[in-house]
């Protein structure tokens, strides 16, 4: 006989302890979590529950009656105890199942996306840049950023007294020091032009190369400059080339980048390392050559340096200059693609704010 039957038979024909009983038996069935079970056994067993009351109720009896009153408590006491104990294994169980449930990988919700990069502008426009030469012809080499004075500056005809050599202009890694046995000055390459002396000194011509890469010059960083920046150089080393496959050359380049419609003209300028050297500048696309604030007037937009190498260069690379004549070009990425895409100011190129970096 378990416990309960015996418990029911002890109560019999007492209307109030079976109806007591019923009810407990209930309120425990019911509870619904732990928190309102433990509340049902506080209320039914604790100090001031009630079946500590009918203990209490008990020595107020007659005699003949206290002990089976003293059974139907005791009993009373442990069938509650253990309904109890059996309810909360029972909900301790499902509250796992649903922990559980909860963690569990659920295929029918959509996948969380992963973040994707985004291409840098500067990347965009070095990739537009170098694709066009490659329809050209042209095939893409890289240097060291760290270059040698030798490379950056010597070999391209600026000898020791020229003066973007100045500490003012570049960041030196190590200077040229005799008693420690540094050979030649160390520094951030200014330009990306020591990269057409590396290729001359290692291959031979015909040579058609374009040369992307940062480059480093101590300026003060403002809407127009920064310390660190982006430079596509070309050059072409061949049998007769003359000013005219430099022109041709650029001008397919412009069309192609800035649209069918851009002309493009020349100015005499100086660059040590070519002879003659020339800026080249195009119709400006915002007025069409009327004049306007982004050509400030002129109907011409500066867009990069170039010229014929100049025959000392081929000097230093072993080249004979009665054989081989070349050109060579060099554009800032930053100003093409603030003019391509109407940025004013080259700051935000290398703050990272994705929220510029995106539109592009
Ligand atoms: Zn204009």
């Amino acid at each position: 006989m378990s416990d309960l039957e015996h418990l029911k038979e002890l109560i019999g024909e007492r209307k109030e302890m079976a109806e007591f009983l019923d009810e407990a038996l209930s309120a425990v069935e019911q509870s619904d979590s732990l928190e309102s079970l433990e509340r049902v056994r506080v209320e039914m067993l604790g100090k001031k529950g009630k079946v500590s009351a009918i203990f209490r109720g008990i020595p107020s009896l007659p005699p003949s009656e206290r002990p089976v009153l003293g059974e139907i408590a005791n009993t009373l006491r442990r069938v509650l105890s253990d309904e109890i104990a059996r309810k909360k294994s029972v909900l301790l169980a499902e509250e796992e199942r649903e922990k559980l449930s909860e963690a569990a990988l659920d295929v029918t919700l959509p996948g969380r996306r992963k973040r994707l990069g985004h291409k840098h502008l500067l990347s965009s426009v070095i990739d537009e840049i170098i694709s066009i030469f490659l329809t050209l012809g042209y095939r893409v080499e890289e240097g060291p950023e760290i270059e040698l004075d030798y490379y950056n500056f010597e070999a391209l005809n600026q000898p020791a007294y020229h003066p973007a050599r100045s500490l003012q202009d570049s960041f030196y890694v190590k200077r040229r020091d005799p008693e420690k046995n540094y050979p030649d000055d160390v520094l951030l390459r200014t330009h990306t032009s020591p990269v057409q002396i590396r290729v001359m000194e290692s291959d031979s011509p015909p040579l058609y190369v374009v040369s992307p890469g940062k480059a480093y010059r101590r300026d003060e960083v403002d809407a127009t400059h920064s310390a660190v920046f982006h430079q596509v150089e070309g050059f072409a080393v061949d049998r007769d080339i003359n000013m005219g496959h430099l022109k041709g050359t650029l001008e397919v380049f412009i069309k192609k980048l800035f649209g069918e419609k851009r002309e493009a003209r020349f100015r005499p300028h100086f660059f040590p390392f070519t002879e003659p050297s020339a800026e080249m500048d195009i119709s400006c696309f915002a007025c069409s050559g009327k004049g306007c604030a982004l050509c400030k007037g002129s109907g011409w937009l500066e867009i990069m340096g170039c010229g014929m190498i100049d025959p000392n260069v081929f000097g230093y690379v072993s080249y004979d200059p009665e054989r081989f004549s070349g050109f060579a070009f060099g554009m800032g990425v930053e100003r093409i693609a603030q003019l391509k895409y109407g940025i004013d100011d080259m700051r935000v190129f290398f703050e990272n704010d994705t929220r510029f970096l995106e539109q592009f």
